[in-house]
């Protein structure tokens, strides 16, 4: 079994390399993810060197979760 051993961490979710380079630092290290803000979640694409934020657009309001609603 390859159990990783950092159980307890905050919640991972994946993230997807986007092309392109960072408007601020130059560096081609843009993810998109989903990240909780204080007005929901919100998908970002953002600079994993500098962090800098490069687009931000509504998700859906319960982030991962998805309401059976939606999906009717
Ligand atoms: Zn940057």
């Amino acid at each position: 079994m390859s159990e990783p051993e950092n159980s307890g961490d905050s919640l991972v979710l994946e993230r997807t390399p986007v092309e392109g380079s960072c408007p601020r630092c130059g560096a081609e290290e843009l993810r998109r993810y989903p990240v909780i803000a204080e007005t929901g979640w919100l998908e970002v694409v953002k600079c994993q060197n500098c962090l800098l934020s490069t687009e931000r657009t509504p998700w859906n309001r319960l982030g991962p979760i998805q309401l059976l609603v939606d999906m009717i």
